[in-house]
């Protein structure tokens, strides 16, 4: 049986988590990491970790698209309490930056830019892996991140162009292919372009995915990353859910 991990899931956010979770065991997902977004999502993902030991493993984050809703209060106490549950945590994740017009009209960059370098730190900090998100934003969320000094970070979905994934590649970060593997055009690229041992799979669920046929994800579709991955590296889904699972391990250090 195939045995997969899930490296980037808002559980928080499915409206029937169990049955999602006993799905996802079934369809052979051995892990899944969930991430928060803002203060609410971080402490529901901290309960959800907490009643599943071994199968979810938190990661905590403030997602840019959230600081239109914050004063620099809201922003401290997010940052605050992630540092406090940093020791339950297998990554600070979902950060990032977002440069997409509707985002930067509620989030300016320098805003995103600021709190970005704040959480940067705190994973620096405390030696955490991050799980970043970079729509429009990819050379300077790139930039930032190694300019502070991070050690591991995956680019998720990652949908930028070459020159930059050759960069994150080239430092030692890594990205993840979500199901909009299947028809994404700047994904499939990326997919392309990387090697298999610098790849994650994940769902981002419960983000609706599809052109024609539209769906509401939940971890189980993680099967529709690894077959659109393994096909778009020409590797069979095996030996690509092997690999996926090894790197997940060794990058989260889930154990
Ligand atoms: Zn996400």
């Amino acid at each position: 049986m195939l045995e997969v991990i899930d490296t980037h899931a808002h559980l928080d956010a499915l409206e029937n988590l169990e049955p999602a979770l006993t799905k996802a065991r079934e369809a052979g997902v051995v892990a899944i990491v969930a991430v928060g977004s803002n203060h609410q999502t971080n402490q529901k993902v901290i309960g959800i970790g907490d009643s599943h030991p071994g199968l979810i493993h938190p990661a905590l984050g403030l997602h840019p698209w959230e600081l239109g809703n914050l004063d620099s209060n809201g922003i401290n106490l997010t940052l605050k309490f992630i540092e406090e549950k940093i020791s339950q945590t297998v990554a600070v994740g979902e950060i990032g930056l977002d440069y997409d017009k509707r985002v930067l009209k509620i989030a300016p960059k320098e805003l995103q830019k600021e709190t970005l370098k704040c959480l940067l730190a705190l994973a620096r900090q405390y030696n955490k892996p991050i799980s970043i998100h970079s729509r429009y934003a990819w050379k300077d969320t790139f930039e930032l991140v190694k300019e502070a000094g991070i050690e591991k970070a995956v680019f998720h979905w990652f949908t930028g162009f070459s020159g930059v994934l050759k960069d994150i590649l080239e430092a030692g970060y890594i990205i993840s292919a979500t199901p909009a593997a299947e028809y994404h055009e700047e994904h499939r690229r990326a997919i392309k372009e990387t090697p298999p041992d610098k790849l994650l799979l994940e769902t981002d669920c419960p983000v609706t995915y599809g052109r024609e046929n539209k769906y509401r994800s939940q971890p189980a579709d993680i099967i529709r990353s690894l077959k659109a991955a393994a096909a778009l590296k020409g590797i069979d889904e095996s030996t690509m859910a092997q690999q996926t699972t090894d790197n997940a391990i060794k990058f989260f250090r889930l154990d």
